[in-house]
């Protein structure tokens, strides 16, 4: 993250988020964590965000089994001795639901995230995961589209399964890197034409989320299309045939 020196090493993603052998039947999810050096600053200021990362995960709709087990268990433990401190972090705002199935009940939350905090967290987890793929310190941009949140604005909505649809057909045969990818994998794609790369990380086998690298001793492409969308002006996507509708007015 800087030029300060290393004085401990960090996990990337945080412990936290994989499940202890004793909550998922003695299976050991936490085979070769991957750590990287970290400075003072940066290493405390990221063992604040571990715990809210971990509730803000585990327990999303459409996860594997694995996330499911881990909320139920280590979470839940973590939010009740919080006395709901961790939720409160969690979610600005959220209302709970009680959903019925063949008399079975689940509580589910509906909510909005601590978009902001989520962003700093993931962002914080690219460039570790930058400096163990490449043994090189990232200097540059990187910004982060969490494609699992769903947004009130239809057409962010359309931008980000734009975002996804993509990086799926650039990530078909790339390598899957980390040792327990039932809680987390990631994948880098080689750099575009502009030395732009893209990074993947998978959670709980259903929550990805992606990051642009821009190299600082590379000028930003000019693209038309994203320029239209940051003006706010329609815009109209294709690929492969299927059409996304960006700052569609209604
Ligand atoms: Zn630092």
């Amino acid at each position: 993250m800087c030029e300060k020196p290393a004085v401990s090493s960090e996990h990337v993603p945080p412990k936290c988020i994989f499940p202890e052998s004793k909550d998922v039947k003695g299976i050991n999810l936490r085979q070769h964590l991957i750590t990287v050096p970290s400075c003072d600053v940066h290493n405390s200021a990221k063992s604040k965000d571990d715990e809210f990362l971990m509730v803000s995960l585990a327990g999303i709709f459409g996860n594997n089994s694995i996330g499911f087990q881990h909320k139920f268990s280590k979470v839940n433990r973590a939010i009740r001795r919080s006395s709901n401190r961790l939720l409160d972090a969690a979610f600005t705002k959220r209302k709970h639901y009680k959903l019925e199935r063949d008399n079975k009940f689940l509580e589910v939350i509906w909510g909005t995230f601590d978009h902001v905090r989520l962003n700093d967290c993931f962002t914080h987890i690219a460039y570790g995961l930058h400096f163990h793929h490449f043994e090189r310190r990232f200097k540059g941009q990187v910004k982060v589209i969490m494609g699992y949140l769903h947004s009130k604005d239809m057409s962010n909505n359309n931008f980000v399964q734009f975002i996804k649809d993509r990086a799926a057909i650039d990530l078909k045969d790339v390598e899957r890197c980390g040792k327990n990818p039932d809680v987390f994998y990631y994948q880098f794609v080689a750099p575009d034409e502009h030395g732009i790369y893209l990074l993947h990380m998978r959670f709980y086998g259903g929550i990805d989320v992606y990051a642009s690298f821009l190299p600082e001793d590379k000028t930003k492409p000019y693209n038309l299309a994203l320029e239209l969308m940051n003006e706010g002006i329609e815009t109209v996507i294709n690929l492969d045939g299927k059409e996304y509708h960006v700052n569609v007015k209604s």
